[in-house]
């Protein structure tokens, strides 16, 4: 891998997104960001993100529930820096509801984008890893990818989906020095779980402080959320020489609740 290597995060603009760009920026990689839209916030993050660190950045615009932007980004990010070194697919969204009444648009979203998107940065990114003599691939899956919560069907199924990807994509490329592996967070104080509070509420006929504490931390049993900056590590460590053998696994990183 060259001296200088290049990050790719997808959904980057924003929470656990946002740590990891920037824990690997101050690990002195190069970085690109990326979300769906186009604005001067968009760029103005990755040019942060770029005088902080003293590395190069480049904000690249691809919407993850599409297979053709989800492929370009990769193209466009080895066109920008001349390799990719790194890929995190981390863009992510969520609907709750009983299944039966799940929205098909919604259900078709979350697959294509918590789950598909891999898929084809995936595919994208190995060509160009092997040609360069290896790579990581870290997916941010989470808690939800080991076990379930009613009315999150699409999430659960995207999240599960993405730990086989994950485990057939590691045994691919054994060989190639490119390692697979995901990390599983439990609940993290982002945008993304600020924004179930209110579905929460609705399903659950309760008020923020019950759902926070009965609903969202009921299964966490340090009753504390996951920190961004924690779940960014964890990514770091697996980008790391010294994860060169961690291959095909998860780190889970939620206070416990998985071990129930
Ligand atoms: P967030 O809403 O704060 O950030 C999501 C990011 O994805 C944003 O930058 C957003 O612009 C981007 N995004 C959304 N749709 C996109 C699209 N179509 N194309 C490109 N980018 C898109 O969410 P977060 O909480 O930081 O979640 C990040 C990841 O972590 C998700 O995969 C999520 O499932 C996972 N996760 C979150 C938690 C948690 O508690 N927050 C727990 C476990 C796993």
């Amino acid at each position: 891998m060259p001296n200088v290597k290049t990050a790719i995060v997808t959904g980057s603009t924003s929470g656990i997104g946002l740590a990891i760009a920037e824990a690997l920026a101050a690990d002195g990689c190069n970085i690109v960001v990326n979300s769906f839209s186009d604005t001067p916030q968009d760029h103005a993050i990755a040019k942060q993100i770029a005088e902080k660190h003293k590395i190069e950045t480049a904000y690249i615009k691809a919407d993850m529930s599409k297979p053709d932007e989800c492929r370009a980004l990769i193209a466009k990010s080895a066109e920008r820096f001349g390799s990719v070194d790194i890929l995190v697919n981390n863009a992510g969204i969520q609907h709750v509801a009983p299944v039966e009444e799940f929205p098909i648009g919604k259900w078709d979203a979350i697959i294509a984008i918590n789950l598909s998107s891999a898929f084809h940065t995936i595919a994208a990114a190995i060509p160009l890893m092997k040609a360069n003599g290896g790579g990581r691939i870290v997916n941010i899956a989470s808690a939800h990818g080991l076990v379930t919560s009613p009315f999150k069907s699409a999430y659960v199924a995207a999240k599960h989906g993405i730990l086989g990807l994950t485990k057939t994509v590691a045994l691919e490329v054994a060989r190639d020095r490119i390692t697979c592996n995901a990390v599983c967070p439990g609940y993290v104080l982002t945008p993304l779980v600020e924004a179930q509070i209110p579905d929460q509420m609705k399903t659950h006929k309760m008020d923020r402080e019950t759902v926070i504490r009965e609903i969202m931390l009921a299964k966490q049993p340090t009753k504390e959320f996951v920190t961004v900056e924690q779940v960014a590590a964890a990514t770091l460590y697996l980008c790391s020489p010294a994860a060169a053998q961690i291959n095909g696994t998860h780190i889970s990183i939620d206070g416990g609740w998985t071990a129930e």
